[in-house]
């Protein structure tokens, strides 16, 4: 049989069909949101339901950290003030992050990306790999919600950037100058969605399962 002179029996066809349905039911969420807003706890659920791999910067540069290795200690002096780590650093690492995992289902980019220039160079790099990205989550929460969370949370893990207000003031900052302009990149092109990031945790987990299944 022939269908626009293309044979049927044809395993190049088929095998062709199988690999667009398998690009169609790639999964590469971001989320998005301020420090302590649940990113981080959110991602793993996120990434258990729908089998995706989870990728988190501030957990790359947190490993560097602890193995002392170049990049830890050049990320260190940024991360310790509340400063964003520079694009280009950030960028090399998160695409060695992604080339580790050829055969996955989809990503969680986690705390990835924060800045425009970020944002740009992962469209462009997810297209070399025939990828793009679904859709965006922002988790929103309060302000004076997130210090407060923050501080307990730098108590239990010891976290520098968690234990001082100065430098958590900063890294809003940072998010409100240099991040938060992504949610119009995203917008615009009908990918962000916004959940809000108060209440209990299975609550949350199950509004951003609803906006994934209604507009994946
Ligand atoms: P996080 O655990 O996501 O809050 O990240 C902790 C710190 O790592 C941030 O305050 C930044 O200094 C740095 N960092 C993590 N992800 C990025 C990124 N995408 N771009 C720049 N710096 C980052």
């Amino acid at each position: 049989k022939m269908l626009f002179g293309i044979k049927l029996f044809n395993y190049w066809f088929w095998g062709y069909i199988c690999f667009l349905i398998f690009l169609i039911t790639m999964i590469n969420l971001i989320l998005f949101g301020k420090p302590g807003s649940g990113k981080g706890t959110q991602a793993e659920f996120v990434k258990k339901k729908y089998d995706l791999i989870h990728i988190s910067t501030g957990d790359l540069f947190r490993n560097n950290m602890s193995n002392n290795t170049d990049l830890g200690l050049l990320a260190k002096s940024y991360i310790e003030k509340g400063d964003l780590v520079p694009d280009e650093v950030t960028i090399k690492m998160l695409e060695a992050e992604v080339n580790t995992h050829p055969n996955a289902n989809g990503f969680i980019f986690d705390g990835f990306p924060r800045t425009t220039v970020q944002a740009e160079i992962l469209d462009q790099f997810l297209s070399t790999l025939n990828l793009s990205i679904s859709l965006t989550i922002a988790l929103e929460v309060d302000e004076n919600l997130l210090i407060d969370r923050l501080i307990s949370r730098g108590k239990d893990s010891g976290r520098a950037d968690d234990q001082d207000r100065s430098k958590i003031q900063n890294r809003f900052n940072e998010y409100n100058n240099k991040t938060s302009p992504l949610i119009n990149f995203y917008k615009i092109q009908n990918k962000f969605f916004k959940v809000n990031g108060v209440g209990d945790i299975n609550d949350i987990s199950a509004r951003i399962f609803n906006t994934i299944d209604n507009n994946i």
